[in-house]
């Protein structure tokens, strides 16, 4: 079985070969890439200058696939839209639209389900079905112009899934993304969320992208984190810290974490200045996010102004922080939310 089903997982020089292969000559595969990525072309015979055998042994071979929405959520507080996007097999996965003041941002999903567990998130609740291949992530961001008309400037893999547990084709993701020959986003404008696989920070540093990497801390110590996430059973934040601290000096990028607040587990004044001595000394940036309600769960937002006084403390520290606008709260707003209203439709 081949590695991969779509055509825009592969990058130049496997085209190269793959163009070889069919009698052509390796040049054709700049143009071909060109077609797939900076035009983002949904069928091959827009691809006119290739030849019409070539386009119909391609589409024979790897037909071209477009993502379908199945649902499209607008706000009518901010404009947020969520959409449903049917795979080639059947299952869905949900991306996020979101105007900014600074541009557009995607978040898009990384995997179908997940399976890290974190209790108060939406999108782990049926487990992990299956990885995402890279093309299946860039289609999110080319259906989402596509659909919108709209120019992206940000992409954050903060959807469903967790991106460094689908390690290969991320990595080749974030290469196609921010390839100038293709769509040509900034590395800088990617941003990738983790709950800490400690590994994987540690191969992602090597690979000296200039990305944002976000660590979804959630807790000050151990014990408290692992009331929240299972994967805290198997890293400490101490070696999470260790890890963060060598992926900023491999590549001079600052860490973002985010800590959801839920009141009463995670929002007291001993926990901001638990994080705060945790963090103190790291460059670094804060996301505070009052956690989104989910349906299966019970877990509460903390009120507002436990927010101001927990991001007040941290500010006392010297920490950079920032109170994380929620989005559109009136369209499933947390992540997996849509996903799984839509899966509990069908029972
Ligand atoms: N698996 C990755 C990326 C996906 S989750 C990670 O854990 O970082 C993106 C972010 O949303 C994470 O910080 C996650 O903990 C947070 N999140 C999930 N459900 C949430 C909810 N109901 N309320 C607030 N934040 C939530």
């Amino acid at each position: 079985m081949r590695k991969y089903q779509d055509i825009r997982s592969y990058d130049i020089d496997e085209l190269r070969g793959l163009m070889t292969g069919l009698g052509e000559k390796p040049f054709k595969a700049g143009q071909l890439y060109e077609w797939l990525h900076k035009k983002q072309a949904s069928s091959y015979e827009e691809m006119t200058n290739l030849s019409k055998a070539l386009r119909e042994r391609l589409q024979e071979e790897y037909p071209l696939w477009k993502m379908e929405a199945v649902q499209v959520q607008t706000s009518r507080i901010d404009g947020t839209k969520k959409f449903l996007f049917r795979l080639r097999d059947g299952y869905v996965i949900e991306s996020v639209w979101m105007r900014y003041q600074h541009g557009n941002s995607v978040c898009i999903s990384s995997q179908v389900g997940c399976r890290m567990g974190c209790r108060f998130c939406a999108s782990t609740i049926g487990g992990l079905t299956r990885n995402l291949e890279p093309a299946e992530m860039l289609e999110q961001i080319y259906g989402i112009r596509r659909l919108t008309g709209e120019r992206i400037s940000n992409v954050v893999v903060m959807g469903t899934g967790e991106p460094l547990d689908n390690y290969e084709n991320l990595v080749r993701f974030i290469r196609l993304v921010s390839d100038e020959k293709g769509f040509g986003l900034s590395q800088r404008s990617v941003t990738v969320s983790t709950c800490g696989i400690v590994p994987g920070i540690y191969q992602l540093a090597q690979e000296h992208f200039s990305i944002t990497l976000a660590i979804s801390l959630h807790a000050p110590n151990d014990e408290s984190r692992k009331r929240l996430m299972p994967v805290a059973n198997r890293y400490t934040i101490g070696e999470i810290m260790e890890a963060c601290r060598v992926y900023f000096k491999e590549t001079g990028r600052r860490i973002s974490f985010e800590y959801s607040l839920v009141a009463g587990e995670n929002d007291g004044m001993s926990d901001a200045k638990e994080l705060a001595e945790l963090l103190k000394g790291h460059n670094c940036h804060v996301n505070l996010i009052p956690v989104n309600p989910v349906r299966e769960r019970s877990f509460v937002q903390s009120d507002k102004k436990v927010v101001e006084k927990f991001k007040n403390k941290l500010e006392k520290y010297g920490i950079n922080v920032t109170i994380r606008r929620e989005m559109g709260r009136d369209i499933d707003g947390a992540c997996g939310q849509l996903r799984r209203s839509y899966l509990d439709n069908l029972k």
